[in-house]
């Protein structure tokens, strides 16, 4: 069983498939962290995220360990994440790591910007989620906030914008979502309602093709 958590950044995907995952005792991957570790990786070498060779090296090498470095959630990596991955040779890379990891028992969640149009293009479930780019700065604004950093309103929804730019109008796995996946709006729901409904749209796609695996 695979479950593809699409949708634009602080869009609210993360929290959600992470809380799908534990609620159903699959494995979880936020493919963001893949590419921010690449681009992080890039940055410490002295190199520059957009220079395709410098990309495509530090992917080839991509340390699994790295993934639970702290810096990997601010913004240098974010931004430089958005560069590495418009380079086609990075995300080829990165794609046979994906789809292994997608096809572990009993199942396993994958959010990101293109799992479920060219990662997992057969998943079970697809949800891409969204929210309008005012609520989307606004949460990011607070997290940021919370966690002590210093934050400004107008950057952050600035900063959202041309990464959703960048994301949406690449050449390459562009962030769309599927044909036929569902779309979350979460605009005016919070976390725990954005959970219900995904759970619900889960159960539905569920019964119809005969249970969750792994229930
Ligand atoms: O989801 P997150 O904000 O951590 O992603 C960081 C960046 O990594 C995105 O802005 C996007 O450029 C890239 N990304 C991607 N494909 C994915 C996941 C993330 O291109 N499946």
């Amino acid at each position: 069983m695979i479950i593809a958590v699409d949708g634009p950044a602080a869009s609210g995907k993360g929290t959600l498939a992470r809380r799908i995952a534990r609620e159903l005792g699959y494995a979880y991957l936020d493919t963001g962290k893949l590419y921010r570790a690449v681009g992080m990786t890039v940055l410490r070498r002295g190199g520059d995220p957009s220079d395709a060779v410098a990309a495509e090296s530090a992917a080839r090498a991509l340390d699994p360990d790295m993934l639970e470095d702290p810096e990997l959630s601010g913004d240098e990596a974010a931004l430089a994440a958005s560069k590495v991955s418009a380079i086609p040779a990075v995300r080829a890379v990165l794609l046979e790591m994906q789809r292994t990891f997608a096809a572990q028992s009993p199942g396993a969640v994958l959010d990101g910007r293109d799992i479920g149009t060219v990662v997992c293009p057969h998943a079970d479930i697809k949800l891409y989620v969204i929210a309008s780019d005012e609520i989307r700065a606004q949460r990011r604004h607070k997290e940021l906030l919370d966690r002590g950093k210093a934050s400004i309103y107008a950057r952050v929804l600035q900063d959202l914008k041309e990464r959703d730019a960048r994301d949406s109008g690449r050449s390459v796995a562009p962030m769309k979502p599927a044909e036929d996946a569902t779309v979350l709006d979460t605009t005016r729901l919070d976390a725990e309602a954005a959970f219900a409904a995904a759970m619900d749209l889960i159960s539905a796609a569920a019964a119809r093709a005969g249970g969750l695996a792994g229930q």
